[in-house]
């Protein structure tokens, strides 16, 4: 069957200074001729200025390129049109292409159309829609390291690394002799904990890699009035959250997102955890104890201008239970202190950091402890991360099934059982690259994309 031609808008709607139309199929350029009138002609790679007409009417003056294939991001013939942004002329002439025969693009579709014909892998495919969603300069340089293929070279050289090792192995079991059984364990066995090693490293860059992707999640909790809303205005400097003096009015968890040292660092502000009968606040608690469960780290907030109380204890115990790391913040240190450093040391076994959300006075230094909490390996960023939970969940399974096989190996049992252990190793880190992944899988991968990709 014939693949139909598709159409869609690459450029974000909206108002622009151009928007780009993309075309991708055996259909594009014959569609394009039938609305296209160029001054000269349309040759590969080449700009052409126009005008897209309908029939006599011309809708907007354009710069067309055709890309024919497989010289194209999909591989296929594709055709550009550059038109004025705005929505009006890109959609009269979305609407045309429609009219002449193209379809409209599922989202992801040009991508995957890339990944079909071979233009990449699935883990450069995913980088492209990382790229786009990326909150940040060292994300979106994980991702082009990705979409360069860095991820994809370095499973490429695992996969390899374990097909001579199972070679090996299948020679010992069609000449089953003791001996050489033997022989072959010794000479194989440091290579495969060599390829477990370097999967547990790729695997534990997922924390990493899922900061840089989605920012590092900070809770501020604490109870009503420490100052919660106050510091989240103090670190983006403006009117962000609700401040007052009626505990309990925040009662949104707020999501807003900065960077520190190129990393996104998002804070959600809890609006109380502890128990409540009021309906709207209700909703409030279950949200921040999601936000909870959810962030990578928390900021528990005190208030230094009262003296504790029990239900500082209550929200200490509530946030202790998450077995994530806490930073104790002692806040309000321009107003007269009713509760010092020491006082939190003796009630919670640990020093806080010391601000003033309303003087701006420590926020910096907790800003880079916040960094230096949730980011443990530095160099991890710099080099192959792993960002996709799906990357994450073929590794672990490769890596058990490594796991498996070396034990099996170990416990003297036969090579062929290990060897079924060591193939399952290799298909599971053939689904990162979309070697071994079923049609239906990588469908569902393709429609996490934005329309136009
Ligand atoms: P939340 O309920 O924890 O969000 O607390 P808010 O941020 O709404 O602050 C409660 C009250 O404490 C407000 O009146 C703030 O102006 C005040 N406040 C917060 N932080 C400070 C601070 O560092 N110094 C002083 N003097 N007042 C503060
Ligand atoms: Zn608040």
């Amino acid at each position: 069957m014939k693949e139909q031609t598709i159409c869609a808008l690459a450029t974000p709607a909206g108002n622009g200074g151009i928007a780009i139309l993309r075309m991708s199929g055996e259909d594009s350029l014959p569609i394009a001729k039938q609305i296209f009138d160029g001054r000269g002609e349309i040759l590969p790679r080449q700009m052409v200025l126009g005008y897209i007409r309908d029939g006599k009417t011309p809708i907007d003056q354009v710069l067309l390129v055709y890309f024919a294939a497989p010289a194209s991001y999909t591989g296929e013939d594709v055709v550009e049109i550059h038109c004025h942004g705005g929505m009006m002329a890109a959609q009269m002439i979305l609407d045309l292409l429609m009219e002449k025969g193209a379809v409209p693009a599922q989202p992801g579709e040009f991508t995957k159309r890339a990944f079909l014909h071979g233009k990449m892998d699935l883990s450069q495919a995913e980088a492209v829609g990382e790229l786009i969603g990326s909150l940040s300069k060292k994300g979106a340089a994980v991702s082009a390291r990705q979409l360069r293929g860095d991820l994809m070279k370095k499973i490429r050289e695992l996969q390899d690394r374990l097909t001579d090792c199972i070679a090996a192995l299948e020679a010992g079991i069609e000449y089953p002799e003791e001996d050489l059984e033997e022989a072959i364990l010794q000479a194989q066995m440091p290579g495969l904990k060599k390829i477990e090693k370097e999967l547990h490293k790729l695997l534990s860059s997922y924390r990493e890699g899922r900061m840089l992707r989605e920012g590092i999640q900070v809770a501020i909790a604490g109870r009503p009035n420490v100052g919660k809303s106050s510091l989240l205005n103090a670190i983006f400097g403006e009117e962000k959250a609700i401040v007052t003096d009626i505990p309990g009015t925040t009662r949104d968890v707020v999501k807003e997102y900065r960077t520190i040292h190129s990393v996104p660092v998002v804070f959600l502000d809890t609006a109380g955890i502890r128990e409540t009968q009021d309906a709207v606040e209700k909703i409030g608690v279950e949200r921040s104890r999601a936000a909870l469960a959810d962030c990578s780290l928390i900021l528990f907030l005190l208030d230094g201008a009262e003296t504790l109380t029990p239900e500082d204890s209550d929200i200490f115990r509530e946030i202790s239970r998450q077995e994530k790391p806490v930073l104790l913040v002692l806040n309000k240190t321009d107003l007269n202190r009713k509760t010092t450093a020491a006082d939190v040391v003796e009630a919670f076994g640990k020093a806080p950091m010391e601000i003033s959300a309303a003087t701006g006075e420590g926020i910096d230094a907790l800003l880079e402890e916040v960094y230096r909490a949730a980011i443990r390996d530095e160099e991890m960023l710099e080099g192959v991360v792993i960002t996709e939970k799906r990357h994450q969940a073929a590794l672990a399974a490769a890596s058990d099934a490594l796991g498996d096989a070396i034990r099996a190996l170990e416990a003297g049992m036969d090579l062929d059982c290990a060897s079924i252990d060591l193939k399952a190793c290799w298909d599971k880190l053939g689904e990162i690259t979309g070697e071994t992944l079923g049609e239906e899988i990588i469908d569902r991968i393709f429609t996490k994309f934005c329309l136009g990709k």
